[in-house]
Parts: structure tokens; C-alpha cells; sequence
């Protein structure tokens, strides 16, 4: 199966390495026989409705958010119609922040945002620095840990009724008080977690995939398991190093 990969402004939000991400979706998808396509959807690029079978963008400081949210809020129309079709769509800090209705910077400029994700942000004084760990259930009943790093000013905060990703273990999260980090809507996830994200969470990075050949098949395959030795190595690190920061909630 060939599934399309759309990733937003590759050229302006890579921040901490997030390209990561779409080395791991291309190859655990090409260790299934699947091929992926990704596609550049940068400033002036066009986003066709329909295209795509996966969204990504990841995370950028003030400055490069600035640089594209005009841009990205006339593709406004084009995201939310692809994920209303059921197109997965995973974005990270400074894109994550760029899909709610608003992110208000550092220097109190305001940016619009598409308003996919129920919410707003605002930077604060200080930033949220450090090693995160979640609890997920993006399934019933079936709750998985999710490790990463955060680097954010931002402060984002969900509507009452909005789906967050997960629950904070150890770390900040989504404003440093509410205790969840994240926010799902359908198979559309964002996230604050850097790390890359996925090469250290491959239960993820698979729930990610399956949500994508969903959106060509009609329902979301069960993969076959890959050796992950290396990969749960990297998350039993990475859980370790959030939880005794001190972080822990
Ligand atoms: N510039 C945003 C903030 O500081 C996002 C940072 C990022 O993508 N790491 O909150």
C-alpha cells in the first residue's frame, strides 16, 4: 500500500531534530512492504484537499512560527477538510501550537492559528524545559507510556471538553498545572513532546501508521511486530530521565 505523507513547512519547523519523525514512519511503514511518499506543503506550496493520507509539522521558535502562520492559516480550509476526511495528522510543539485558534509569543504578538485543536495558547516568562513522560489511552483500555522532551514558553490551554493525548506523569505538559500534555482530535494528535517523538515510542509511531493506511483502507490494520529492542531501550531511558528529574506529578 502506498500511503502520502504531507509535511508542512519541512524548511521552517525542524526544530530539535523532528524531521525524525518521517525517517521513522517511512521506514517502519517500508518494513511492512508499505511505501510512503512524502510531500514538501511549504509557504506557497498548495494543500490539496484529499491529497494526503498522514499531516505532519513539527516544532520551530517564534520566529519561524511567524514566518509561516499566514501562510499556514490560508491552508486553514485544506487541513481541517483532510482531517474531518479522516487523514491522521501528527503536530509537534510549534506546529501543535499553529493548529489551535491562537499562539500569543513571547513578545505578545498574536498568530492566528486554524483552530483545529480546541484551544489557545500564550507564551509565558519562563520556559518548560525538560524530559516528559505521559500516560495514553488512545485506545480503550489499552494505556501506553509516551517519552519525550519539551522546550516551550508556550502555555496551552485545552477547552473543557477537548481530548488531551495523555496524563503527566513527570514533566510540564501542556501549561505546567492542568496535568495532561497534548491534544487528540479524531486520528489528529499534537503534542509537545521533541525527542525526535516517534524513533523512542514505536507503539506510536505504529498507532500513527495504522491511521494512515485507515484513511486509504477504510479502517486502521493490525501491523505486524517489528523487533523494537533498540527503540523500547531508548523509551525505558527516556522514561527514566523524566521520572527522576523530580518532575513527577
Ligand atoms: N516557539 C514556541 C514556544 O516557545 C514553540 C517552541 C518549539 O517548537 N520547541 O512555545
Amino acid at each position: 500500500m502506498k500511503i502520502v505523507v504531507g509535511h508542512l513547512y519541512p524548511d521552517y519547523l525542524n526544530i530539535y531534530a523532528d524531521r525524525g519523525n518521517i525517517a521513522v514512519l517511512t521506514r517502519r511503514a517500508a518494513w511492512r512492504g508499505h511505501e510512503v511518499e512524502v510531500r514538501s506543503v511549504s509557504v506557497g506550496e498548495p494543500l490539496h484537499a484529499g491529497e494526503h493520507d498522514l499531516l505532519y509539522v513539527g516544532g520551530g521558535q517564534d520566529r519561524e512560527q511567524a514566518l509561516v502562520a499566514q501562510d499556514l492559516a490560508a491552508k486553514a480550509e485544506g487541513v481541517l477538510e483532510a482531517a474531518a476526511d479522516g487523514a491522521a495528522l501528527l503536530a509537534v510543539c510549534g506546529g501543535y501550537q499553529l493548529l489551535g485558534r491562537s499562539y500569543r509569543d513571547f513578545h505578545g504578538d498574536e498568530l492566528p492559528g486554524i483552530g483545529l485543536f480546541p484551544f489557545d495558547t500564550v507564551a509565558g516568562a519562563t520556559r518548560m524545559i525538560g524530559d516528559v513522560l505521559l500516560e495514553c489511552e488512545l485506545e480503550p483500555g489499552d494505556r501506553r507510556t509516551l517519552a519525550g522532551f519539551e522546550n516551550h514558553a508556550g502555555r496551552t490551554r485545552l477547552d473543557p471538553d477537548a481530548q488531551p493525548l495523555g496524563r503527566v506523569v513527570a514533566g510540564f505538559g501542556n501549561d505546567g498545572e492542568s496535568g495532561w500534555e497534548g491534544c487528540r482530535v479524531g486520528r489528529a494528535v499534537g503534542t509537545y513532546l521533541h525527542g525526535p517523538l516517534l524513533p523512542r515510542n514505536p507503539w506510536f509511531a505504529d498507532w500513527l501508521l495504522a491511521q494512515a493506511l485507515a484513511h486509504r483502507l477504510g479502517e486502521a490494520p493490525q501491523l505486524d511486530p517489528l523487533a523494537d529492542d533498540l527503540e523500547l531501550q531508548a523509551h525505558a531511558v527516556s522514561a527514566r530521565r523524566a521520572e527522576t528529574r523530580g518532575g513527577r506529578r
